[in-house]
């Protein structure tokens, strides 16, 4: 049989630049894996305390409990009493008047960005409608999300030089013009993915005055946010405004392959997000539902996170800056500052040839880093220097850091030399 799919089967199947990445590093993997090193981990760092962590949460809930749980479907927007216990903990956290009508539990934050880049683009009334992304580079995995060609509509951030090894990108708020003919809503990650950076309390203001000015949603994706997992070192007050939507993810606190977050927004939105997801899976994961719940009312998943991921991931970032001043001595390089989440975003100025060529010549040398024009959703990034950059995993062994650190600073010596 011939396969032929819808305009819109073709974009849900599409081989996104996150997809082909994940193939094409799985398939460099799979050949023995051992004698790679990985520095692209997306997957949170499971140390033995991590794991301990996680196996007393798993262990502390009734193989009864898991039973009626699973055994039976249970509510579309989640279960009450995890939506209760959410609302009442970012409620502390923030400073919130949130309720469970305030909370929807998704499939993982993935599930909930599908929905709401699709809710908020396409074909309005009259208008059609893309979303805008305030400063790239952004979160790869919003790019194969849209139902409709070109879908996104992105603006480069201008860059601020802190020191000859850290710079900062800025929101180019000159030319970061949202308007409501032409998007449906905003979205950043915050910590961000791929660069570490969080907004100043400047840029958030300007951006959350946009959004309401202009009567749109303004959506933060805190995959790596606050109170989990806890790994935003510059945090914002955060309000809860009608055009703001949250998203909260516990994949980055431990549990990826459990897929459960939560969207906190206006009740309205809420229940059309309900919808949606009853449209699509019908209800989220009753087993994950039920580990979520555990962390938080048995196990202190705040402190857990405040005390144990936070520093870890910190001092990692400590760790690989320290070991770049002094295996990288003599090349022209510089990082983001490192203000939250699992990555660090690295710059080579002088080199002549693009982030591809640096992720090929890794791969020969068995050293997995992740190019950086990835997450420039196909802008031309030249002039903030974006295709010299490349990301870096703070989710590996200090071994596999010094190790895959040593690989690549042989071979951007090498591309120098060479002039690419
Ligand atoms: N948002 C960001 C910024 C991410 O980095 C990720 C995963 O890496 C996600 C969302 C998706 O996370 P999940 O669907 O596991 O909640």
């Amino acid at each position: 049989m011939s396969l032929t799919l819808s305009k819109q089967g073709n974009l849900m199947c599409q081989n996104s630049p996150m997809i082909k990445l994940a193939k094409d590093i799985n398939m460099s993997l799979a050949s023995d894996s051992k004698q790679w090193l990985n520095l692209g981990v997306g997957n949170p760092l499971i140390t033995k305390e991590v794991e301990e962590y996680w196996l007393s949460v798993i262990k502390s809930i009734s193989a009864e409990k898991v039973a009626q749980s699973v055994m039976s479907y249970g509510s579309t927007s989640g279960d009450l009493l995890l939506r209760k216990t959410c609302s009442e903990l970012l409620n502390k956290h923030y400073g919130w008047e949130t309720t469970a009508e305030n909370i929807l539990v998704t499939n993982g934050s993935q599930s909930l960005f599908f929905m709401l880049n699709n809710i908020f683009s396409g074909q309005f009334n009259s208008d059609s409608k893309k979303i805008f992304i305030p400063a790239l580079p952004e979160y790869v995995g919003y790019s194969g999300q849209i139902l409709n060609q070109d879908g996104f509509d992105a603006r480069l951030p201008t860059v601020k030089n802190i020191d000859d090894k850290e710079f900062i990108y800025k929101l180019d708020i000159e030319n970061c013009h949202v308007n409501r003919r032409e998007h449906g809503a905003m979205i950043l990650s915050f910590p961000s993915n791929p660069t570490g950076k969080c907004l100043s309390e400047q840029e958030w203001q300007f951006l959350v005055k946009a959004a309401e000015n202009e009567g749109i949603p303004l959506i933060i994706d805190c995959a790596y946010g606050n109170p989990f997992p806890g790994l935003c070192h510059q945090p914002i007050d955060f309000k809860m405004l009608p055009n703001l939507v949250y998203s909260f993810s516990f994949s980055k606190a431990g549990i990826p392959g459990s897929r459960i977050g939560i969207a906190v927004a206006d009740s309205a939105l809420v229940a059309n997000l309900s919808l949606s997801q009853c449209n699509a899976t019908i209800q989220p994961n009753a087993y994950a539902q039920l580990l979520a719940n555990q962390a938080i009312n048995h196990h202190d998943l705040s402190r857990f996170c405040h005390q144990v991921l936070r520093p870890m991931y910190s001092n990692m970032a400590l760790f690989a800056k320290t070991l770049m001043m002094d295996l990288f001595k003599g090349i022209n390089w510089k990082m983001h500052q490192y203000s939250g989440g699992m990555f660090l975003w690295i710059q080579f100025s002088d080199l002549k040839c693009n982030s591809q060529v640096i992720y090929e010549e890794a791969k020969k040398h068995k050293l997995i880093i992740v190019p950086g024009d990835v997450f420039f959703f196909g802008v031309d990034s030249s002039s903030i220097g974006g295709e010299q950059c490349i990301r870096i995993s703070l989710a590996v062994s200090e071994r596999t850091l010094i190790e895959g650190l040593s690989i690549l600073k042989n071979i951007i010596h090498k591309l120098l030399v060479n002039k690419n």
